[in-house]
Parts: C-alpha cells; sequence; structure tokens
C-alpha cells in the first residue's frame, strides 16, 4: 500500500514538473489581436446623427456587441492630431508624452519641428526624400504598444499604419516591428530606416497591386440618392471648401481629372483612401499573421481621410456623411477579416477619434452664434509692434503656433542682475494686449502652467496638461468657444479645449468586455490603463488616465 501511494506521488510529481516544463506558451487568457482603430476628427455625435443609415457590421456591431463611452474628452490643449494619437496610445497627455502639437517652434534649434520628423531616418519604399524622415524619437513616454512589446519579451507583433504618417508612428511606439504611411508623391505605401532597410515582401506585393490608380479611375458619387442625406446641409454652400482644383464643393467628383491636377495626394481626401487603409490592414494581418498564436499582437489603423476632407469642407457637408457611411462599411470588412483569422470573441478592437472638430464659424456668425477667425500672424505683427517701445530694436515675439505664444528670449537682458525683470514685463504686457483682443477669452503665463495641479478644472487645467516646460511656449491663450486661427473662412478645423473639440467616441468590443453604455466622464488617457488591464501588463510609464472600469466582464 504504502509502495502503491508513493510510486502514485512520484507519478503525479511527474506529470506535474512535466507539464510545468513543456510550458512554452503564455497565459493565454489573453486576446490574441488587439486592434486600435482612430478615426481622425470624429465627433462623438456622428454616431446617432448618422447612425440610422449605418449597417448592422460596422459602428452598430460595436455598440450592440461592445461598450460605448458618451461621455468621453481629451483633457488638455491643443487637441490636434500628433498629440490625440500620443494620448491615446500613452494614456497621458502632451505635459508627459512631449507631443504638444503636430508642430512645434524648438526654443533649441530656432526652427519648426515636427512630431513624427526624424532627420536621421530615411524613406523605405520610395524615391521621395523627405515622405520617410519619420520616426517616434520625439514621444518621451512608453505607448501601451510598447508595454505589449516589453512584457512578451518583444514576441507580440505591433505594427502601425495610416495615410498620416503621425497617425501610424506614434501609436505604433518605440519598438514597432513597423509603421506603414501612404507616400502621396508616389501613391504607395512607405516606411523608415527607424524600422527596417527594406520593405517586406507582402508590403511590396501589395503596392505592386497599384489600388490608387484603381480608386482614382472612378467618380466619386454619393453612396445612396442624394436626396436621403437628410442628415446634412446642402450639397454646395459657402461655408465649403473645393477639393482639388475643382469649381464647386458638390458632388459627382471626377477623380481622373482631379488627379490630373492633385496627383496620388487627392486620394486622401476621398473615402478611397479608408478603403485603401483597410485593405492594408487586411494584408498585414495576413502577411504578418496576426492573431495567428497566443502571443497577443497589436495593430494600430488609423483612418485619415475623414479628417483632411473635414477640414475642406466641415461637419455639415454632404461629403461627410458619405465618407462615414463608407467607413461604416469598411470596418465591417475589417471586423469579419479579425473574426476569420483571430476568432469571434478572441480578439479586442477599441476605436476613437484623436479629436473632433468646430463648427465653421462663418456658418455660426451667419446664425447669431458668436464665433470668428483669429489670425495669428496678424496677431503675432501687431504684438511685435505694441512691444517695440519697451524692447527697443528688438523683436520679442519669435512665434504663436498652437494658441501658445513663443518670445525671443534673445531680446531679453542676459545681464545676471536685470534678475529675469525684462521676462516678467513682457509676459505681462503681452497677457494685457491679449486680453483686449477680440476672440480671446484669458492667457495663462508658464510660470503658472508649470506649478499648476495636473488635475485641476477648467480652461487652466486643459493648459496645464498639454503645457511641457521644455517644448511650450511662454503664454498658452485659451479662445472664445467658436474661434480659430484660420485664413479661409471655408471648411474648419479643431484645436480648442471646448466641447466640441474634446468630444469623441470611446467603443470597444471583444474578448473581457462587456455589453454597454457609460455616460460617466472619462478622459481619452483612460484607453490605454483599460487596454494594460485586459491584456494585464504594465500601464505605459507615464500613464495618468484610469481604467474604464463599467466595462469589464
Ligand atoms: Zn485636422
Amino acid at each position: 500500500m504504502k509502495h502503491v501511494r508513493l510510486s502514485l506521488a512520484f507519478f503525479l510529481f511527474f506529470v506535474v514538473t512535466s507539464s510545468v516544463f513543456s510550458q512554452k506558451k503564455p497565459d493565454n487568457d489573453r486576446p490574441r489581436l488587439v486592434v486600435g482603430i482612430v478615426v481622425d476628427q470624429m465627433r462623438q455625435e456622428y454616431l446617432y446623427r448618422f447612425g440610422n443609415k449605418f449597417g448592422e457590421g460596422g459602428f452598430k456591431r460595436m455598440m450592440s456587441e461592445g461598450f460605448m463611452l458618451q461621455n468621453a474628452h481629451y483633457n488638455y490643449v491643443p487637441t490636434v492630431t500628433g498629440a490625440g494619437h500620443a494620448s491615446i496610445y500613452t494614456g497621458t497627455t502632451p505635459a508627459n508624452h512631449g507631443i504638444i502639437g503636430n508642430d512645434w517652434y524648438d526654443k533649441e534649434s530656432g526652427k519648426n519641428v515636427y512630431c513624427a520628423g526624424d532627420p536621421a531616418q530615411t524613406t523605405v519604399g520610395s524615391a521621395s526624400v523627405e515622405d520617410g524622415k519619420m520616426s517616434a524619437h520625439r514621444l518621451l513616454a512608453t505607448t501601451i504598444t510598447d508595454e505589449l512589446k516589453l512584457f512578451t519579451q518583444k514576441k507580440a507583433k505591433v505594427i502601425g499604419i495610416s495615410i498620416k504618417d503621425r497617425g501610424s508612428i506614434l501609436p505604433a511606439g518605440h519598438m514597432a516591428d513597423a509603421a506603414y504611411w501612404y507616400d502621396e508623391n508616389a501613391g504607395k505605401f512607405i516606411s523608415s530606416t527607424y524600422y527596417m532597410t527594406t520593405l517586406p515582401a507582402w508590403v511590396e506585393n501589395f503596392n505592386k497591386l497599384g489600388l490608387p490608380d484603381k480608386y482614382l479611375s472612378q467618380t466619386w458619387n454619393t453612396l445612396y440618392p442624394i436626396e436621403q442625406y437628410v442628415e446634412s446641409g446642402p450639397d454646395n454652400t459657402p461655408y465649403e471648401g473645393k477639393l482639388g482644383g475643382k469649381d464647386k464643393p458638390a458632388f459627382p467628383y471626377d477623380l481622373p481629372a482631379m488627379f490630373k491636377k492633385s496627383g496620388y495626394d487627392i486620394l486622401s481626401y476621398t473615402p478611397f483612401s479608408n478603403d485603401y487603409l483597410t485593405e492594408m490592414a487586411k494584408a498585414a494581418i495576413d502577411g504578418e499573421k496576426m492573431g495567428a498564436d497566443e502571443w497577443t499582437d497589436f495593430l494600430c489603423v488609423s483612418y485619415s481621410a475623414t479628417d483632411k476632407l473635414g477640414h475642406t469642407v466641415g461637419p455639415n457637408a454632404i461629403e461627410i456623411e458619405d465618407i462615414y457611411l463608407r467607413l461604416d462599411k469598411s470596418l465591417a470588412d475589417l471586423f469579419r477579416k479579425l473574426d476569420q483569422v483571430a476568432g469571434k470573441g478572441n480578439y479586442v478592437v477599441f476605436l476613437s477619434a484623436d479629436h473632433a472638430v468646430a463648427d465653421n464659424p462663418q456658418y455660426l456668425v451667419d446664425n447669431k452664434v458668436p464665433a470668428g477667425f483669429m489670425r495669428n500672424q496678424n496677431l503675432q505683427a501687431r504684438l511685435n509692434d505694441f512691444l517695440k517701445p519697451y524692447f527697443p530694436g528688438k523683436e520679442v515675439i519669435r512665434s504663436i503656433m498652437n494658441e501658445q505664444v513663443y518670445f525671443n528670449h534673445d531680446a531679453f537682458s542676459s545681464d545676471p542682475k536685470s534678475g529675469g525683470m525684462d521676462l516678467l514685463i513682457a509676459t505681462e504686457l503681452t497677457i494685457n494686449y491679449l486680453l483686449q483682443e477680440k476672440g480671446v477669452a484669458n492667457a495663462f503665463p508658464k510660470s503658472i502652467l508649470r506649478q499648476g495641479a495636473y488635475d485641476e478644472g477648467g480652461h487652466k487645467g486643459m493648459a496645464i496638461r498639454g503645457y511641457n516646460p521644455k517644448r511650450s511656449g511662454d503664454i498658452t491663450m485659451i479662445l472664445e468657444p467658436g474661434w480659430y486661427d484660420a485664413w479661409s473662412i471655408t471648411g474648419t478645423t479643431h484645436g480648442s479645449s471646448y466641447t466640441y473639440d474634446t468630444h469623441v467616441p470611446v467603443l470597444f468590443f471583444g474578448k473581457g468586455i462587456k455589453q454597454g453604455t457609460s455616460v460617466l466622464p472619462h478622459t481619452i488617457t483612460d484607453i490605454a490603463p483599460t487596454l494594460s488591464v485586459l491584456l494585464k501588463i504594465k500601464f505605459p510609464n507615464a500613464c495618468t488616465g484610469q481604467p474604464v472600469a463599467e466595462l469589464f466582464n
């Protein structure tokens, strides 16, 4: 009996240890694949405004199977593309991740720099010189994608794709296998030497399909009869800009003629570039075998045409409604692919936007709503004239960008006995000037922002969370609601701390996520830590958001 018990114990020991030592796979209670979708310039309200025309497989599938935040906002200024993508993926704001705009005035070099620009890199995949001088080197914090790489000893595959370089590069992070974006000169997807020396065969093959030529050989007409677009304004209004050399902002769009005038760039203003990106996403899933094994992979997709078209025509245009109805079909197509490769319930998708968008100020004014156009270049010239008597022979204002005023610090006394008085005087004079300016609501000096509490409320809090001491300007302006900096009275833009720019969709569906909605307040920085909990990995290193508690199964 004793002998039997001993041998049974030995047998059990053998079974247990051999199964432990043969364990080569990770704890597989994780999604096989995460797909992060950013829709550039998407308002939360579009889900409702266009909702009755959406099909079942796209946006509506995310809502009916997954969890929707109805009250998710950006919590900093400026609400622009580079900062938005960086904030979604790092779970923090420009104060920490350092992407304070798309471009900003670099105080050290005295030149403007681009958020994804990197002179040390070169283009991979085309002869274009500037398009590939790109990397994530200006992003100061880790992304959720970096954290997945760190957790899996780099076994997870991380790929970023977008029409815009920054929409691909910032989400994919520093440790990505690859980021691909559209070369609008060559009409194909390229990368940079930050990631690789040559394009993989699947990308070469994808480029050889010449899809842009096919898309640009057709006429863009509305998906449904145009009289059904009752959720939008008239087709031809003075508030819309004209696309690529067209004589009026109205359907139909003769793409071959527009291609002749504007080249491959015109594709990126049409819904067909969303189809193109979706095909690229599917090719990446196949080419890289994403979601095929137990190591969670991460595909970052950012749809850019919604923003490029949105800037041109504004949110009331039929063109915008049509691009969203078509994007809905692209999403359904992508989700069908995910069902096939990873299996229903084995993957996670989230969808958000890098910012929303303002109404056209002229349209508001014409309808009795206060609004206006700030012209920062004019403002800079007038401010310099105003400051001349106090600083004779000096040009005190170097730049106004992203609603931030940068001083020329060489204009101030270098004598240590002056104790920084010049800077104080210039700051006070400038703020007083700005506050009497039509359209300026408030102005905060950097001394206030640098010492501000990160969780402070109101517009001051938005400025604090957008303020990075090394990179930001000397004064941050807040404009009145309805105002923005622009020369053109057509189209629209974004960048403010107001809800029309901050309120964006946040949708999750897939493994570990329950069905439902929440109207509790959330910030966009909650997306990354939510993914950390779903993936059971570290939060990004500078994360300031919190997981969305309501959405977990
Ligand atoms: Zn934009």
